[in-house]
């Protein structure tokens, strides 16, 4: 009698008729090129990254390039890809790689994971792709398809939801091919086995997925429990004189560390009470439509308020704080080009568009 194919046989040669071969950081055993797309695509679609990927390498060839350059060059490379804490550890972890592990990337999930901004998964994923390691992933991605084929209930961010998950995803690892197999699990949580709408019907899980036999792929996995977000405000002020536009930097760590950004505050009472104290003149702000953002926790309701008036006394100012606040006077045009958050870029080229 024939027997049924593993898990792991039906992923690894679906994969090799159906999968993605030829993405940018494919067909390689570079660990740092792995390294910088597996960082980049942690809650990023691959369309997005695709160009932020080719636009890093060309500045960051290898980990010792990246290592020497001064972090407002990551940032500004990083500047729209969002969740910038990644940047700010992909630097810091070239520098250790440089630094304690002579340039050279650890080989093992235990050792990779020990670098900042590389977890479980993402040490496991490298390691698998550079290495040859068997390792098991656990994606976002590859936790859906698991959830949906095994029937595993609860919120896979819970912790026990997310052992079991571990679990399984330990117990199916093949003894052999497990680059194949992990590169499979991630383009099926990617193309087939997708959150909405899931193209059952192409699926090589489909005769022993749990969800689709029971009529469940829509309910799994089971969403996190709603909680309302937290809202929040700030005021942005737009400093100009004639076509400059005045950014401080962000200081790191923190929201938008090491990006440029408009000075902001808490209301405009203590918009105020800045301007004041840097020696400039609060001169008949124009209050321009607010940006919303939202954050994993909170929400954000951006009010700007832009104003003409001489920047030297707020560079004076800044420059003399007393930790000598990065600051920077800059074309209004030009601006949209620094690293900059979101918002702001948003905000920014909204008000050039206009000038
Ligand atoms: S059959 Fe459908 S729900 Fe089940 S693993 Fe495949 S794509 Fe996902």
């Amino acid at each position: 009698m024939a027997r049924t194919p593993s898990f792991a046989a039906r992923v690894v040669a679906w994969q090799r008729r159906h999968g993605r071969h030829d993405l940018p950081w494919q067909n390689t055993r570079d660990a740092y090129r792995i390294w910088v797309s597996e960082i980049m695509l942690q809650q990023t679609q691959v369309a997005a990254v695709v160009g932020y990927y080719a636009r890093f390498l060309e500045r960051f060839p290898d980990v010792a390039s990246l290592a020497r350059a001064p972090e407002a060059d990551v940032m500004r490379l990083w500047a729209g890809l969002g969740y910038y804490s990644r940047a700010r550890n992909l630097h810091k972890a070239a520098r250790i790689i440089m630094g304690e592990w002579r340039g050279t990337f650890p080989r093992t999930p235990e050792g990779l994971v020990s670098l900042p901004g590389i977890g479980r998964s993402t040490a496991a994923a490298i390691a698998v792709f550079a290495f040859g390691a068997r390792a098991a992933i656990l994606d976002g991605n590859v936790k859906r398809v698991f959830a949906r084929c095994f029937g595993v209930a609860g919120y896979p961010g819970e912790r026990k939801v997310e052992e079991a998950l571990w679990e399984r995803a330990a117990g199916l690892l093949p003894g052999a091919g497990t680059e194949a197999y992990t590169q499979g699990l991630m383009d099926l949580g990617a193309t087939l086995c997708t959150r909405s709408r899931p193209t059952c019907g192409a699926c090589p899980l489909q005769s022993q997925c749990v969800a689709y036999r029971d009529k469940r792929v829509a309910e799994l996995p089971h969403r996190k429990p709603v909680k309302a977000l937290p809202r929040r405000s700030c005021v942005m002020l737009v400093l100009r004189e004639q076509r400059e536009v005045l950014l401080v930097k962000r200081p790191s760590p923190g929201i938008w560390g090491g990006l440029w950004c408009l000075p902001q505050f808490d209301d405009e009472a203590a918009a105020r009470r800045w301007v004041r104290e840097a020696g400039g003149r609060w001169h008949r702000p124009v209050a321009v439509e607010p940006i919303e953002h939202g954050f994993t926790h909170y929400h954000l309701t951006i009010h700007p308020l832009a104003m003409t008036l001489p920047l030297r006394p707020f560079e004076r100012y800044l420059g003399s704080r007393p930790a000598g606040l990065a600051h920077l006077r800059i074309a209004l045009h030009e601006a949209t080009e620094e690293g900059l958050p979101a918002p702001v870029k948003k905000l920014l080229t909204r008000i050039a568009a206009g000038a």
